[in-house]
């Protein structure tokens, strides 16, 4: 199998190569939550919160389904194990359609504001509501605002201990939520745990436009990007992670109470032109599921990210 120079079709030689990557990837992904599942943020912090608001998530899931339906293509889902609780049917139907399952906690909360042992005990319940829905036990993980930082590098051997393979909550630029630092760019790398097990981790990643990281792959960033310079970056980086809300193309969804003007802004930007943008997005052709750009990675040749030797602080 040829391992260096690429040879994509659509071949103009694309940045951010990792080591390890035979072909480039784009990977479509969706964190399967309601439109309230906003973190950091008073008036959405928990279950009993959560429970003052209409779910919207049954005709959102729908009519997301139908435009992935369209296009012919296949993401994979990280669902809120209290979603699968609550909607089995729905997260039924997404596997059903033939989706991959993986996990985006229980509860919805900040990793770095949890124990080790309150992680553990979270992330065991989605499993066993995910599991309960779908028949599937999901193996690769998201962390709520990508949450596992530096500080929390136990997260991962807990990951490891509860089966799972793959991790995604990796965020290689500064954030509200903590971010990685010292990741890079982001690409595919091979996580050495502090008790040095091994786990994949296929992180959000930025481009570099004019010397400034920039985040085009999801959420609020993808809303913002203006289209054509997305699909551009898109075509230009050899390594892409998306990562898309229900939220993110439900212009009818109530304002969220509490919010600051700027985190406002960064909610609701865009989201009219959302959809459109996804469609010429899944037009290129390009995108896959988690575990299918997995299977074009040689994870033997991948970097190693090791947070055993004391780097974690
Ligand atoms: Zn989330």
């Amino acid at each position: 199998m040829s391992r260096s120079a690429p040879q994509s079709a659509v071949s103009r030689p694309r940045r951010g190569w990792a080591a390890g990557m035979s072909r480039p990837v784009t990977i479509l992904t969706v964190d399967l939550e309601d439109w309230f599942h906003v973190l950091d943020n008073e008036a959405t912090r928990g279950e009993v919160q959560w429970r003052r608001f209409a779910t919207r998530l049954p005709e959102a899931t729908a009519a997301l389904l139908a435009q992935f339906s369209r296009h012919g293509v296949q993401a994979t889902f990280f669902v809120l194990g209290w979603v699968a609780a609550r909607y089995p049917e729905v997260v039924a139907t997404v596997a059903g359609e033939g989706h991959e399952i993986a996990c985006h906690s229980d509860m919805h909360q900040l990793v770095y504001e949890q124990t080790p042992q309150a992680f553990r005990a979270d992330l065991a319940a989605a499993v066993k509501h995910i599991e309960a829905a779908t028949g599937i036990r999901p193996t690769a993980y998201r962390a709520p605002g990508f949450s596992i930082t530096r500080a929390t590098p136990w997260a991962f051997d807990v990951l490891a201990d509860l089966g799972f393979d793959t991790d995604c909550s990796i965020f290689p630029a500064p954030r509200a939520h903590g971010g990685f630092a010292g990741y890079g760019a982001g690409g595919p790398a091979m996580l050495r745990t502090p008790s040095g097990r091994r786990l994949r981790e296929l992180p959000i990643n930025y481009a570099r436009v004019l010397g400034q990281p920039l985040v085009y792959g999801g959420g609020g960033y993808f809303r913002l990007v203006p289209g054509a310079v997305g699909r551009w970056l898109v075509r230009r980086q050899a390594y892409n992670m998306t990562y898309f809300h229900l939220r993110d193309f439900d212009s009818g969804q109530p304002m969220i109470p509490g919010l600051s003007r700027v985190r406002r802004f960064k909610s609701y930007v865009g989201i009219r032109g959302a959809a459109a943008k996804l469609d010429r997005l899944l037009d290129s052709g390009e995108v896959m599921t988690l575990g299918a750009a997995a299977a074009t990675i040689d994870w033997d040749r991948v970097r190693i990210v090791d947070l055993a030797e004391g780097q974690a602080r």
